[in-house]
């Protein structure tokens, strides 16, 4: 019961044949549906070739399907152009080369990239990283009480010597919408690009980069019932032509001779070194039509229906406390704590009774510092939970009691 969408999208999963419980934790990563497996094993079986490359039939079939692929992601984006898709591994490696092949140009001692207090480490370690090495700062604009950034202190930040700014869309975290169309326009106001981490945005909300205007848009297959190890880095064709290849090898080149200067293929090809996830990225198409199928729309009030039903039963629990105000603009999202008991012992009380979660600091541990909470647990959704998977945790968490974790570390920060 509950939710916009029918309860049989569940049966579009395989995994839950054999592992029925509460799966929650579907911001770490999201299960796949029979027509991702069924795409990724009918490449496998029907033209697996390299791409690129191949003067044969299943050569130019798989190009072609790997390009397919890209158009997909780049209409699911709203990309102007599929040359400005690049497909890389994952988030983390798409914000990594453009920190390495962009930043690493644009940066130099004394200047300044613009972060928010919400960050996950893999839209964080790579800035701070570059700010280390090249003498920069990395500024870092505070979120308010509630885990917002703060659009004023944001904008205040900016400032001459900021040559970059990196954003997320969403907080893995609380589920926060940030206001990323105006914060990228701040960064446009003091001429600087603009990179939004889209990783938790992508499951739940449409996503329009020309709206957004948008210079850079990482998200990862795995967290929108796509594969593990695919990723896009949309970019701005004009910074994409201007990003340095972090790798370089097959399939970048037009020519190389031992004397003459090594000529590049355009991009996207030449940020794709190597035989790339070929499977991966038709996963993706994949996954990205089969949200499609269900409607944006319907998965949206979904999210809505499970993230208000969690707060108001969450709520209702002695010792129990939201963090943030996950149903302001509901993002599948919604972190608690338990006064009193650590989030690990929360987490794995849930576990003991089938209900999977994450608990602790979800990779954003400077965030969960501003908080003043040593971590959270957080409930993730995806469109196979329902009502009764919040049940499961509302009856689980009237037994937890404190654990190891807490007795342990009697830490009083969450309390
Ligand atoms: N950013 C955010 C906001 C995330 O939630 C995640 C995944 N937890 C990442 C980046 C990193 O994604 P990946 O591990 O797929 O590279």
């Amino acid at each position: 019961a509950g939710g916009a969408l029918p309860a049989s999208v569940r049966d579009d999963f395989p995994i839950f044949a054999t592992r029925p419980g509460a799966y929650l934790d579907n911001a770490a990563t999201t299960h796949k549906p029979r027509q991702v497996l069924d795409a990724i094993v009918g490449y496998y079986s029907s033209a697996n070739s390299n791409v690129g490359r191949g003067y044969h039939t299943l050569g130019r079939l798989s190009t072609d399907l790997y390009e397919e692929a890209r158009a997909c992601v780049a209409q699911a984006l709203h990309v102007a152009k599929p040359e400005e898709v690049v497909f890389t591994a994952g988030t983390t490696d798409s914000v990594n080369l453009v920190v390495d092949g962009l930043g690493r140009r644009l940066v130099g001692p004394g200047d300044a990239v613009l972060v928010t207090g919400m960050e996950h480490n893999s839209n964080l370690l790579p800035w701070r990283r570059l700010a280390e090495e090249t003498g920069a700062r990395l500024l870092v604009a505070p979120t308010d009480g509630r885990g917002r950034v703060d659009r004023e202190a944001f904008a205040a930040l900016l400032g001459p010597r900021v040559k970059l700014v990196a954003i997320s869309h969403v907080s893995n975290v609380l589920g926060t919408v940030n206001p990323v169309r105006e914060l990228i326009a701040d960064a446009h106001g003091n001429g600087v690009p603009a990179l939004v981490d889209g990783a938790q945005a992508i499951p739940h909300h449409p996503v329009d980069v020309q709206a957004l205007d948008a210079d850079f848009y990482c998200f990862s297959a795995h967290k929108i019932y796509g594969p593990m190890g695919t990723g896009v880095l949309y970019g701005r064709s004009d910074l994409l032509a201007d990003l340095r290849p972090t790798r370089v090898g097959g399939g970048t080149v037009k020519g190389v001779s031992a004397t003459e200067p090594v000529r590049y293929v355009p991009v996207p090809h030449r940020l794709e070194a190597g035989t790339p996830n070929v499977a991966g990225a038709i996963g993706l198409a994949a996954a990205l039509r089969y949200v499609d199928g269900l409607g944006r729309a319907a998965v949206r009030a979904h999210d809505e229906d499970l993230v208000r039903f969690a707060v108001r039963r969450l709520s209702g629990l002695p010792r129990v406390r939201v963090v943030g105000a996950p149903e302001e603009n509901p993002s599948g999202i919604v972190s608690f704590v338990v006064d009193g008991i650590h989030p690990y012992d929360v987490g794995g009380h849930l576990d003991q009774h089938d209900v999977a979660v994450r608990a602790g600091v979800h990779c954003a541990s400077t965030f969960l510092d501003t908080l003043d909470l040593v971590g959270t647990v957080r409930l993730s959704f995806g469109v196979y939970n329902t009502r009764d998977d919040v049940d499961a945790v509302a009856r689980a968490l009237r037994t937890v009691r404190p654990g190891f974790w807490t007795t342990e570390h009697p830490a009083t920060r969450f309390l």
